[in-house]
């Protein structure tokens, strides 16, 4: 059999017009000639295909040697022989020997089988795509043409974007109608999304991507407003906010919410403030979502008690004051706070969340169990917006009711507020920080 001429095979024009497809290859006899590192690669996506992979090489990596020993494929332990290619819906070749692979092509070519030369993109009638599998049933392919490489990288590029939310990839219907509604027919879930303090440069990449492809958003004060400012189309917003003073839902409802919401096939991001573990009843929300079998999951997010402080030029722990730090909330004034700072050690940094006006009683308390009157006290107002706002004061001063302060606020008490005199303010908000 001889040889195509160069001038045979595809121009340049057809390699990168060809037909866009998603090879449906189950059960299907599929040749890979090679056993290296590509081979390897284009084996597993086989595998993951459900093809029926049958290997020709003499030599082949741990991973392919497993996957023989499991016998997710069949391995000939030799070299390619010409009548390997018959019966095949593809054949890959990837031997790192450019006559075999060639050999391969031409044989399937005169066969009418596809074939993927890993070696020559011109000796190719199949070309591999870079694949992201998005969220659900998303998938999306990236050719590089013969370029590998340049398909990876904008693969990664793409996947980032959309990993972090700034893709539309949010489902446009509840179930495809018709077909088959088995296959199609979503499933609702709540993820427990943490926003961290309110600049929207704080935010996670999973968060991004929660709010991107939810169907329902339950927010919080607390969280940075631009996440539901301009939902997208058919976006529900319910806000359940909790404004000091201010009629705010009832926990009990908020969950019922969540629970009614994703059983009526909803993704549902509940977005709250800061983490959703730290003093945000994030607990209570996945138990009553358990409870209702709905589907649950976690975002972190960074939490006022750390960043909030950090902002304002004070680490809670510095090398040399204090490696400890609590956080309380200040909510239900002295006993909670007190009791928190007994059973830590003294010199440990108080963190205080909430409750801003119980500060007088809370410093007495503390004032009371122990602690120097002339401790230093640092209340941050309003972190991470440009509102931002510290006032640095002691607890003697704290007691007397005199130190006038604003919610949100983060209040810290300990030997480390005095490095804030070195430091300063060490964050800048960026403009669309702001909460609701
Ligand atoms: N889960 C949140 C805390 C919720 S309790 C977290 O991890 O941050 C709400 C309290 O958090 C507020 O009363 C205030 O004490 C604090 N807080 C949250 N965001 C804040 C901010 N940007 N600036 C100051 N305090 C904030």
């Amino acid at each position: 059999m001889g040889q195509l001429s160069p001038e045979e095979w595809p121009a340049r024009k057809a390699i990168v017009n060809g037909l866009p497809t998603n090879l449906i290859l189950t059960d299907r006899r599929v040749l890979v000639v090679g056993g290296g590192p590509i081979a390897t690669r284009r084996v597993k996506q086989l595998v993951a295909a459900a093809a029926n992979v049958i290997l020709v090489a003499p030599q082949v990596t741990q991973d392919l040697r497993h996957l023989a020993e499991t016998a997710a494929i069949t391995w000939h332990d030799r070299p390619f022989e010409p009548a390997d290619i018959s019966n095949v819906w593809l054949a890959v070749t990837a031997t790192g020997v450019p006559d075999v692979d060639e050999l391969v092509s031409q044989l399937a070519n005169d066969t009418n089988t596809f074939c993927m030369n890993s070696a020559n993109a011109r000796h190719s009638t199949a070309l591999p795509m870079a694949m992201i599998h998005g969220d659900d049933e998303v998938v999306i392919a990236v050719s590089g043409g013969s370029d590998p490489g340049r398909a990876r990288a904008l693969r990664d590029a793409i996947d980032l974007q959309l990993q972090s939310g700034q893709l539309p990839i949010r489902r446009t219907r509840m179930s495809s109608a018709g077909t088959d509604p088995d296959i199609h027919t979503h499933k609702g879930s709540v993820s427990l999304v943490g926003a961290g303090p309110g600049d929207p440069q704080l935010l996670t990449i999973a968060a991004m991507h929660a709010v991107a492809v939810a169907d329902v958003l339950v927010v919080d004060r607390l969280a940075p407003a631009i996440l539901w400012e301009s939902p997208g189309p058919d976006v529900e917003v319910i806000d359940v906010g909790k404004t000091p003073g201010k009629h705010a839902v009832p926990q009990d409802e908020i969950n019922a919410i969540l629970v009614s919401k994703a059983r009526a096939g909803h993704r549902v991001a509940r977005i709250k403030g800061g983490d959703p573990f730290v003093l945000g009843r994030g607990g209570e929300e996945a138990l009553a979502c358990l409870a209702a079998g709905v589907d649950v999951d976690v975002i972190p997010g960074i939490t006022s008690a750390v960043s909030v402080p950090a902002a304002a030029g004070i680490p809670v722990t510095h090398r040399g004051i204090t490696s400890a730090f609590v956080v309380a909330s200040a909510h239900d004034g002295p006993a909670g706070v007190v009791h928190a700072a007994a059973n830590a050690p003294s010199d440990a940094t108080l963190v205080l969340l909430m409750g801003v006006g119980k500060l007088p009683a809370i410093a007495a308390g503390l004032i009371e169990s122990g602690r120097r009157p002339d401790m230093p006290v640092a209340i941050v107002e309003s972190g991470w917006t440009p509102d931002q706002n510290t006032t640095v004061t002691s607890l003697a001063k704290l007691r007397t009711g005199s130190v006038v302060v604003s919610p949100p606020a983060v209040v810290i008490i300990g030997d480390v507020v005095t490095l804030r005199a070195s430091l300063g303010d060490l964050a800048t908000a960026s403009a669309d920080a702001r909460h609701a």
